[in-house]
């Protein structure tokens, strides 16, 4: 379960604004419209999402923004029953109209299945309430309930375009592995349309920046999250980018002494278990990251280094099940780790 939110589950749709002058270590070297930090908050998609924008037009560009993240969750939430993905997974097998957003994001959804050889599968929503874990209520189903669900997946189902969607009665989609990266996308795109040239998304851990540097000319830093306790296991320094963090300790149970985390390997309908335990990309682009940290969790090792030697302007941090780290050779340089057994991956 995603404890550390559960706090902060009143403050739903409300955002937070504020604005100040930037403290001493950030505008050291800051021109003065430079020096103006506004910061807003808002809980969305399961997550609490902050935005730190510098200069003049932050507060404006946070505002719109936050409209979009809100925008989003309205389309693809699974609960709400007036979200496009609610009505498409209770259309009963008839076609519904969606917006432009949902049909990019599902075209790419499923572009991205067959990229990753199956790995990302939005159609395994009734696996996944199956195991609990889009309500909390956690159970482990049998074997048999789960070779049932399976016989309902396959992204090969779903038909979509012309401002339209279509999925078969029992098939039922879930865009959680890719929103929040969509999402991030999307408030980066209206920060920028709003003149901020430097900017920090935090949404829920997810990292995307806006500009190739801090306001005070050092790059951003950011923190790769300790799977196995709190802390961080070192700092990245990065430009404009998506640093996007899949792992299994971010929502899990404990059953009779097994751990059942919350990313399925669409083969067997359980928990992957593919001996990593946290995946991070960092890349150009938020939905992409964001689809492969789900997915190179399922692939594993082997495989999330193959996809990386085929891939261009991608990089990645993995940590293994038995605490072993590995970094790209492309921001190997701009790693700092706290901790001894780091590898760097090499074309
Ligand atoms: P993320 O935090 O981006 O890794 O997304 C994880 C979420 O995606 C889970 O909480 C599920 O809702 C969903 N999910 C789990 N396994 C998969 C999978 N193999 N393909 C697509 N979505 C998945
Ligand atoms: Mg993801």
């Amino acid at each position: 379960m995603k404890k550390k939110y559960a706090a902060v589950v009143l403050l739903t749709g409300v955002l937070m604004l504020n604005s100040c002058a930037a403290n001493n270590s950030d505008s050291s070297k800051a021109t003065v419209t430079d020096d103006i930090k506004s910061s807003g908050s808002v809980f969305a998609m399961d997550t609490y999402m902050t935005i730190t924008a510098y200069g003049q037009n932050g507060k404006k560009g946070i505002e719109a923004a936050q409209k979009e993240i809100t925008k989003l969750e309205k389309l693809w939430s699974v609960t709400d029953e007036n979200s496009e993905i609610y009505t498409l997974d209770h259309s009963g097998g008839t076609e519904v109209p969606v917006s432009a957003e949902t049909e990019e994001l599902l075209n790419f959804a499923i572009d991205m299945h067959w990229q990753t050889k199956g790995a990302l599968d939005i159609t395994l929503y009734p696996v996944l309430r199956a195991w609990g874990f889009t309500t909390g209520e956690y159970c482990v189903p049998d074997d048999s309930e789960i070779s049932a669900l399976l016989e309902c997946k396959g992204v090969e189902r779903i038909s979509v375009g012309n401002g339209k969607a279509y999925i078969p009665k029992n098939t039922e989609i879930d865009l959680g592995a890719v929103a929040k990266g969509c999402a991030g996308d999307a408030a980066a795109k209206a920060l920028k349309e709003h003149g901020v040239t430097s900017a920090l998304l935090d949404l829920g851990g997810n990292i995307q920046t806006i500009g190739d540097a801090k306001p005070d000319g050092t790059k951003w830093k950011v923190g790769i999250r300790d799977p196995f306790g709190e802390g961080s296991i070192g700092t990245l320094a990065v430009g404009e980018c998506a640093v996007i963090t899949s792992g299994g300790y971010e929502r899990f149970f404990e059953k009779d002494g097994v751990i059942y985390k919350h990313i399925l390997d669409p083969e067997t309908g359980r928990p992957a278990d593919s001996g990593l335990a946290s995946v991070t990309v960092i890349g150009k682009e938020g939905r992409l990251c964001d689809a492969l940290s789900t997915s190179l969790y399922v692939m594993g090792l082997d495989d999330a280094c193959a996809y990386w030697r085929d891939s261009v302007d991608l990089e990645m941090i993995l940590i293994s099940d038995d605490g072993g780290v590995y970094v790209t050779e492309g921001i190997a340089e701009n790693f700092s780790p706290k901790v001894e057994n780091v590898t760097v991956i090499e074309r």
